[in-house]
Protein backbone atom coordinates (compact mmCIF):
# COMPACT_ATOMS: atom_id res chain seq x y z
CA UNK A 1 0.00 0.00 0.00
CA UNK A 2 2.87 2.26 1.04
CA UNK A 3 4.81 1.83 -2.07
CA UNK A 4 1.24 2.27 -4.06
CA UNK A 5 0.70 5.31 -1.96
CA UNK A 6 4.48 6.74 -3.13
CA UNK A 7 4.87 5.30 -6.57
CA UNK A 8 0.90 7.84 -7.45
CA UNK A 9 2.64 10.93 -5.60
CA UNK A 10 5.60 10.36 -8.07
CA UNK A 11 3.25 10.02 -10.46
CA UNK A 12 1.66 13.22 -9.87
CA UNK A 13 4.93 15.08 -9.22
CA UNK A 14 5.90 14.11 -12.93
CA UNK A 15 2.95 14.88 -14.25
CA UNK A 16 2.76 18.50 -12.22
CA UNK A 17 6.12 18.92 -13.95
CA UNK A 18 5.26 18.61 -17.16
CA UNK A 19 1.95 20.36 -16.91
CA UNK A 20 4.04 23.37 -15.91
CA UNK A 21 7.25 22.97 -18.12
CA UNK A 22 4.58 23.15 -20.91
CA UNK A 23 2.73 26.16 -19.89
CA UNK A 24 6.14 28.33 -19.39
CA UNK A 25 7.14 27.22 -22.66
CA UNK A 26 4.25 28.64 -24.19
CA UNK A 27 4.30 31.61 -22.62
CA UNK A 28 7.68 32.03 -23.43
CA UNK A 29 7.20 31.63 -27.25
CA UNK A 30 4.02 33.70 -27.03
CA UNK A 31 6.39 36.90 -25.86
CA UNK A 32 8.95 36.08 -28.47
CA UNK A 33 5.97 35.91 -30.90
CA UNK A 34 4.48 39.27 -30.07
CA UNK A 35 7.91 40.91 -29.44
CA UNK A 36 8.94 39.89 -32.53
CA UNK A 37 6.38 41.67 -34.46
CA UNK A 38 6.34 44.44 -32.71
CA UNK A 39 10.63 44.88 -32.97
CA UNK A 40 10.29 44.09 -36.84
CA UNK A 41 8.14 46.85 -36.98
CA UNK A 42 9.26 50.29 -38.07
CA UNK A 43 7.26 53.22 -37.86
CA UNK A 44 5.83 52.38 -41.44
CA UNK A 45 3.71 50.14 -40.26
CA UNK A 46 0.06 50.30 -40.40
CA UNK A 47 -2.11 51.04 -37.10
CA UNK A 48 -3.78 47.81 -38.07
CA UNK A 49 -0.58 45.66 -38.01
CA UNK A 50 -0.41 46.92 -34.29
CA UNK A 51 -3.24 46.89 -32.87
CA UNK A 52 -3.91 43.05 -32.73
CA UNK A 53 -0.62 42.26 -31.46
CA UNK A 54 -1.45 45.34 -28.36
CA UNK A 55 -4.59 43.20 -28.01
CA UNK A 56 -2.62 40.06 -27.94
CA UNK A 57 -0.54 40.92 -25.46
CA UNK A 58 -3.32 41.82 -22.59
CA UNK A 59 -2.22 45.13 -21.54
CA UNK A 60 -5.39 45.77 -19.71
CA UNK A 61 -5.32 48.58 -17.69
CA UNK A 62 -3.09 50.06 -19.22
CA UNK A 63 -4.39 49.00 -22.71
CA UNK A 64 -7.63 50.94 -21.21
CA UNK A 65 -5.56 53.82 -20.62
CA UNK A 66 -4.33 53.71 -24.45
CA UNK A 67 -7.71 53.45 -25.51
CA UNK A 68 -8.71 56.33 -24.05
CA UNK A 69 -5.50 58.24 -24.98
CA UNK A 70 -5.96 57.20 -28.34
CA UNK A 71 -9.64 58.30 -28.65
CA UNK A 72 -8.40 62.08 -27.98
CA UNK A 73 -5.36 61.95 -29.37
CA UNK A 74 -4.45 61.95 -33.59
CA UNK A 75 -1.42 60.01 -33.73
CA UNK A 76 1.14 61.69 -35.98
CA UNK A 77 -0.34 60.96 -39.62
CA UNK A 78 0.87 57.62 -41.24
CA UNK A 79 3.50 57.04 -38.43
CA UNK A 80 1.99 54.99 -36.38
CA UNK A 81 3.80 56.75 -33.35
CA UNK A 82 1.83 56.72 -30.58
CA UNK A 83 1.87 52.67 -31.00
CA UNK A 84 5.13 52.47 -31.18
CA UNK A 85 5.64 54.67 -28.27
CA UNK A 86 3.26 52.78 -25.90
CA UNK A 87 4.86 50.95 -23.40
CA UNK A 88 4.10 50.06 -19.66
CA UNK A 89 5.47 52.85 -17.47
CA UNK A 90 3.79 53.75 -14.05
CA UNK A 91 4.37 57.05 -13.88
CA UNK A 92 4.23 59.61 -10.52
CA UNK A 93 3.75 63.07 -9.85
CA UNK A 94 7.79 62.90 -8.92
CA UNK A 95 8.77 62.09 -12.19
CA UNK A 96 7.99 65.23 -13.71
CA UNK A 97 9.44 68.79 -14.28
CA UNK A 98 6.72 71.82 -14.68
CA UNK A 99 7.79 74.70 -15.50
CA UNK A 100 5.55 77.85 -15.39
CA UNK A 101 6.45 80.81 -17.37
CA UNK A 102 5.53 84.37 -16.06
CA UNK A 103 6.30 87.51 -15.77
CA UNK A 104 6.80 90.51 -13.69
CA UNK A 105 3.02 91.96 -13.85
CA UNK A 106 1.77 88.65 -13.57
CA UNK A 107 2.99 87.60 -10.23
CA UNK A 108 0.08 88.92 -7.90
CA UNK A 109 -2.87 87.56 -10.13
CA UNK A 110 -2.15 84.98 -12.40
CA UNK A 111 0.32 83.22 -10.59
CA UNK A 112 -1.54 83.58 -7.19
CA UNK A 113 -4.42 81.97 -8.98
CA UNK A 114 -1.60 78.79 -9.86
CA UNK A 115 -0.59 78.73 -6.40
CA UNK A 116 -3.67 78.87 -4.75
CA UNK A 117 -4.75 75.91 -6.82
CA UNK A 118 -3.02 73.08 -8.88
CA UNK A 119 1.01 73.97 -8.31
CA UNK A 120 -0.64 73.54 -4.37
CA UNK A 121 -0.53 69.84 -5.27
CA UNK A 122 2.85 69.66 -7.47
CA UNK A 123 5.35 72.41 -5.32
CA UNK A 124 7.65 70.06 -5.62
CA UNK A 125 7.59 68.99 -9.15
CA UNK A 126 7.11 73.23 -10.04
CA UNK A 127 9.76 75.78 -11.12
CA UNK A 128 8.27 79.29 -11.99
CA UNK A 129 10.33 81.39 -14.45
CA UNK A 130 10.18 84.81 -14.56
CA UNK A 131 12.23 88.08 -14.79
CA UNK A 132 11.89 89.90 -11.50
CA UNK A 133 13.33 89.03 -8.13
CA UNK A 134 10.03 89.73 -6.31
CA UNK A 135 10.58 88.99 -2.48
CA UNK A 136 7.62 88.00 -1.49
CA UNK A 137 7.52 85.19 -4.71
CA UNK A 138 10.75 84.25 -2.89
CA UNK A 139 9.14 83.54 0.08
CA UNK A 140 6.69 81.55 -1.27
CA UNK A 141 8.42 79.32 -3.69
CA UNK A 142 11.99 79.25 -2.39
CA UNK A 143 13.87 77.77 -4.68
CA UNK A 144 11.49 77.43 -6.92
CA UNK A 145 11.41 80.29 -8.18
CA UNK A 146 13.78 80.63 -10.90
CA UNK A 147 15.09 84.62 -11.78
CA UNK A 148 15.79 84.12 -15.46
CA UNK A 149 17.46 87.75 -15.72
CA UNK A 150 15.39 87.64 -19.10
CA UNK A 151 13.62 91.07 -19.88
CA UNK A 152 10.23 91.58 -18.56
CA UNK A 153 9.18 92.25 -22.53
CA UNK A 154 7.00 89.74 -24.61
CA UNK A 155 9.60 89.91 -27.35
CA UNK A 156 10.86 87.25 -29.37
CA UNK A 157 13.89 87.13 -27.95
CA UNK A 158 12.23 87.36 -24.34
CA UNK A 159 10.40 84.47 -24.35
CA UNK A 160 13.24 82.22 -25.77
CA UNK A 161 15.29 83.00 -23.13
CA UNK A 162 13.23 82.22 -20.72
CA UNK A 163 12.48 78.49 -22.58
CA UNK A 164 16.41 78.23 -22.69
CA UNK A 165 16.64 78.13 -18.93
CA UNK A 166 13.62 76.34 -18.82
CA UNK A 167 15.31 73.43 -20.40
CA UNK A 168 18.68 74.19 -18.90
CA UNK A 169 17.21 73.50 -15.62
CA UNK A 170 14.80 70.36 -16.85
CA UNK A 171 18.14 68.73 -18.18
CA UNK A 172 20.23 69.11 -14.91
CA UNK A 173 17.11 67.56 -13.14
CA UNK A 174 16.68 63.84 -12.80
CA UNK A 175 13.05 63.92 -13.99
CA UNK A 176 11.70 61.99 -16.41
CA UNK A 177 8.77 64.83 -18.17
CA UNK A 178 9.39 68.23 -19.13
CA UNK A 179 6.55 69.89 -18.90
CA UNK A 180 5.56 73.63 -20.16
CA UNK A 181 2.92 75.67 -19.14
CA UNK A 182 1.91 79.57 -19.28
CA UNK A 183 0.81 81.39 -16.02
CA UNK A 184 -2.57 81.27 -17.10
CA UNK A 185 -3.17 76.83 -17.83
CA UNK A 186 -4.72 74.96 -14.96
CA UNK A 187 -2.83 71.66 -14.65
CA UNK A 188 -5.00 68.90 -14.33
CA UNK A 189 -2.38 66.64 -12.44
CA UNK A 190 -3.89 63.04 -12.74
CA UNK A 191 -5.13 63.88 -16.25
CA UNK A 192 -1.41 65.03 -17.06
CA UNK A 193 -0.45 61.66 -15.46
CA UNK A 194 -2.58 59.59 -17.02
CA UNK A 195 -1.82 61.18 -20.56
CA UNK A 196 2.41 60.24 -20.55
CA UNK A 197 2.26 57.01 -18.27
CA UNK A 198 0.87 55.80 -21.83
CA UNK A 199 4.32 56.56 -23.23
CA UNK A 200 7.79 55.71 -21.86
CA UNK A 201 10.10 58.32 -21.01
CA UNK A 202 13.12 57.13 -22.69
CA UNK A 203 11.66 57.16 -26.20
CA UNK A 204 11.08 60.42 -28.22
CA UNK A 205 7.96 61.63 -27.15
CA UNK A 206 6.57 65.47 -27.87
CA UNK A 207 3.03 65.89 -26.80
CA UNK A 208 0.79 68.63 -27.10
CA UNK A 209 -2.18 70.67 -28.95
CA UNK A 210 -0.73 72.64 -32.59
CA UNK A 211 -2.39 76.09 -33.15
CA UNK A 212 -2.59 75.88 -36.58
CA UNK A 213 -4.32 73.52 -38.54
CA UNK A 214 -1.09 73.24 -40.49
CA UNK A 215 2.75 72.35 -40.29
CA UNK A 216 5.00 75.81 -40.38
CA UNK A 217 6.31 75.93 -43.65
CA UNK A 218 9.69 77.54 -44.32
CA UNK A 219 10.38 79.30 -46.68
CA UNK A 220 14.60 78.52 -46.97
CA UNK A 221 15.27 75.19 -45.23
CA UNK A 222 14.61 71.80 -46.80
CA UNK A 223 13.76 68.58 -46.24
CA UNK A 224 17.26 66.53 -45.20
CA UNK A 225 16.03 63.99 -48.27
CA UNK A 226 15.56 67.73 -50.37
CA UNK A 227 12.34 66.60 -51.60
CA UNK A 228 10.89 69.89 -50.66
CA UNK A 229 10.67 72.91 -48.10
CA UNK A 230 10.91 71.64 -44.51
CA UNK A 231 7.30 71.75 -42.78
CA UNK A 232 6.67 71.11 -38.90
CA UNK A 233 4.41 70.84 -36.48
CA UNK A 234 4.75 72.81 -32.85
CA UNK A 235 2.90 72.29 -29.51
CA UNK A 236 1.40 76.06 -28.77
CA UNK A 237 3.01 76.73 -25.51
CA UNK A 238 -0.33 78.65 -24.56
CA UNK A 239 -1.65 75.26 -24.53
CA UNK A 240 1.32 73.44 -22.22
CA UNK A 241 3.43 70.66 -23.37
CA UNK A 242 5.50 68.14 -22.48
CA UNK A 243 8.96 66.42 -23.58
CA UNK A 244 10.28 63.03 -22.94
CA UNK A 245 13.38 63.06 -21.11
CA UNK A 246 15.30 60.76 -24.09
CA UNK A 247 14.19 63.27 -26.79
CA UNK A 248 15.15 66.29 -24.38
CA UNK A 249 18.47 64.78 -24.39
CA UNK A 250 18.94 64.79 -27.95
CA UNK A 251 17.82 68.44 -28.86
CA UNK A 252 20.93 69.24 -26.51
CA UNK A 253 22.60 70.59 -29.60
CA UNK A 254 20.22 72.95 -30.72
CA UNK A 255 18.75 73.53 -27.17
CA UNK A 256 21.63 73.72 -24.60
CA UNK A 257 23.43 76.42 -22.65
CA UNK A 258 22.87 79.29 -25.01
CA UNK A 259 21.65 76.94 -28.38
CA UNK A 260 18.04 77.51 -28.33
CA UNK A 261 18.46 81.74 -28.20
CA UNK A 262 20.60 81.15 -31.38
CA UNK A 263 18.88 78.69 -32.94
CA UNK A 264 15.50 80.77 -32.45
CA UNK A 265 17.63 83.72 -33.90
CA UNK A 266 18.65 81.56 -36.73
CA UNK A 267 14.98 80.79 -37.87
CA UNK A 268 13.33 83.65 -36.00
CA UNK A 269 10.72 81.97 -34.79
CA UNK A 270 8.93 82.04 -31.04
CA UNK A 271 9.89 79.92 -28.30
CA UNK A 272 6.98 77.26 -28.99
CA UNK A 273 7.65 77.12 -32.41
CA UNK A 274 11.58 76.65 -32.41
CA UNK A 275 10.92 73.97 -30.30
CA UNK A 276 8.94 72.34 -33.20
CA UNK A 277 11.70 73.01 -35.82
CA UNK A 278 14.07 71.51 -33.52
CA UNK A 279 11.96 68.04 -32.57
CA UNK A 280 10.37 67.74 -36.15
CA UNK A 281 12.21 69.87 -38.42
CA UNK A 282 15.77 68.41 -36.79
CA UNK A 283 15.56 65.52 -35.39
CA UNK A 284 12.64 64.39 -37.53
CA UNK A 285 10.53 63.13 -34.00
CA UNK A 286 6.59 63.33 -34.59
CA UNK A 287 4.70 65.53 -32.49
CA UNK A 288 1.72 63.59 -30.81
CA UNK A 289 -1.40 65.79 -31.26
CA UNK A 290 -3.31 66.15 -28.68
CA UNK A 291 -7.12 67.61 -27.79
CA UNK A 292 -6.80 67.40 -24.19
CA UNK A 293 -4.56 70.52 -24.05
CA UNK A 294 -6.18 73.82 -23.78
CA UNK A 295 -5.00 77.39 -24.77
CA UNK A 296 -7.82 80.63 -25.18
CA UNK A 297 -6.93 80.73 -28.18
CA UNK A 298 -10.11 78.53 -28.65
CA UNK A 299 -13.53 78.58 -27.60
CA UNK A 300 -13.01 77.21 -24.35
CA UNK A 301 -17.06 77.03 -23.97
CA UNK A 302 -17.77 74.68 -26.06
CA UNK A 303 -15.70 72.02 -23.74
CA UNK A 304 -18.37 69.69 -23.01
CA UNK A 305 -18.82 70.00 -19.05
CA UNK A 306 -18.54 66.21 -18.72
CA UNK A 307 -15.39 65.78 -19.92
CA UNK A 308 -14.05 68.88 -18.10
CA UNK A 309 -12.44 66.85 -15.32
CA UNK A 310 -10.07 64.40 -18.45
CA UNK A 311 -8.54 67.50 -19.84
CA UNK A 312 -4.71 68.30 -19.55
CA UNK A 313 -4.77 71.69 -19.50
CA UNK A 314 -7.50 74.80 -19.80
CA UNK A 315 -7.23 78.48 -19.86
CA UNK A 316 -9.57 81.55 -19.73
CA UNK A 317 -9.68 84.65 -21.88
CA UNK A 318 -8.47 87.23 -19.65
CA UNK A 319 -10.09 90.32 -19.33
CA UNK A 320 -10.33 91.50 -23.36
CA UNK A 321 -12.10 87.97 -23.61
CA UNK A 322 -14.08 87.51 -20.58
CA UNK A 323 -16.46 85.06 -22.05
CA UNK A 324 -13.73 82.95 -23.11
CA UNK A 325 -13.92 80.23 -19.96
CA UNK A 326 -14.91 76.71 -19.82
CA UNK A 327 -18.29 75.60 -18.22
CA UNK A 328 -18.15 74.28 -15.16
CA UNK A 329 -21.33 74.25 -12.69
CA UNK A 330 -20.51 74.63 -8.96
CA UNK A 331 -18.45 75.84 -6.45
CA UNK A 332 -17.97 79.55 -7.24
CA UNK A 333 -20.05 81.86 -9.33
CA UNK A 334 -18.20 83.20 -11.92
CA UNK A 335 -18.04 86.75 -9.82
CA UNK A 336 -16.34 84.95 -7.03
CA UNK A 337 -14.38 83.15 -9.42
CA UNK A 338 -13.73 84.84 -13.03
CA UNK A 339 -11.19 82.04 -14.43
CA UNK A 340 -13.49 79.04 -13.41
CA UNK A 341 -10.00 77.49 -12.22
CA UNK A 342 -11.26 77.46 -8.36
CA UNK A 343 -14.46 75.89 -9.64
CA UNK A 344 -12.30 72.95 -11.07
CA UNK A 345 -9.88 72.70 -8.40
CA UNK A 346 -12.36 71.96 -5.85
CA UNK A 347 -14.05 69.46 -8.15
CA UNK A 348 -10.97 67.68 -8.32
CA UNK A 349 -9.78 68.18 -5.26
CA UNK A 350 -12.98 68.13 -2.28
CA UNK A 351 -10.86 68.26 0.03
CA UNK A 352 -9.16 71.68 -0.27
CA UNK A 353 -10.31 73.66 2.52
CA UNK A 354 -10.88 76.46 0.96
CA UNK A 355 -13.64 74.99 -1.08
CA UNK A 356 -17.36 75.04 -0.09
CA UNK A 357 -18.54 72.12 1.69
CA UNK A 358 -14.93 70.79 1.55
CA UNK A 359 -14.66 67.13 2.65
CA UNK A 360 -11.88 65.84 4.82
CA UNK A 361 -9.40 63.39 3.26
CA UNK A 362 -9.76 60.70 5.26
CA UNK A 363 -6.82 59.79 7.38
CA UNK A 364 -4.69 57.06 5.91
N1 LIG B 1 4.91 86.65 -20.69
C1 LIG B 1 6.23 86.92 -20.41
N2 LIG B 1 6.69 88.18 -20.61
C2 LIG B 1 5.89 89.19 -21.05
C3 LIG B 1 4.54 88.89 -21.34
C4 LIG B 1 4.08 87.61 -21.15
O1 LIG B 1 6.95 86.03 -20.00
O2 LIG B 1 6.37 90.31 -21.19
C5 LIG B 1 4.41 85.28 -20.48
C6 LIG B 1 3.14 85.22 -19.65
O3 LIG B 1 3.42 85.24 -18.29
C7 LIG B 1 2.50 83.95 -20.14
C8 LIG B 1 2.97 83.85 -21.60
O4 LIG B 1 4.10 84.73 -21.72
O5 LIG B 1 2.98 82.83 -19.42
C9 LIG B 1 1.90 84.28 -22.58
O6 LIG B 1 1.46 85.57 -22.25
P1 LIG B 1 -0.05 86.04 -22.45
O7 LIG B 1 -0.96 84.99 -21.89
O8 LIG B 1 -0.17 87.41 -21.86
O9 LIG B 1 -0.17 86.14 -24.01
P2 LIG B 1 -0.76 85.17 -25.11
O10 LIG B 1 0.40 84.88 -26.00
O11 LIG B 1 -1.28 83.93 -24.44
O12 LIG B 1 -1.83 85.96 -25.74
MN1 LIG C 1 -2.19 83.47 -22.60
Amino acid sequence: MKTTYIGHSKVCFLVSLFLCATVLLNISWRQRDSSQSLLQCNSTCSHKYLKPKLKEAHLTDQHKKWETFRLNTKPASGTGQGYKHFVKEPLQIKDLFIAVKTTKKYHRNRLNLLMQTWISRAKEQTFIFTDWEDQELRQKAGDHMVNTNCSAVHTRQALCCKMAVEYDKFVLSDKKWFCHLDDDNYLNLPALLDLLSAFSHNTDVYVGRPSLDHPVETVDRMKSDGSGPLKFWFATGGAGFCISRGLALKMSPWASMGNFISTAEKVRLPDDCTIGYIIEGMLEVKMQHSTLFHSHLENLQRLPPKSLLKQVTLSYGGPDNKWNVVRVSGAFSLADDPTRFKSVHCLLYSDTDWCPNHKHKPSA
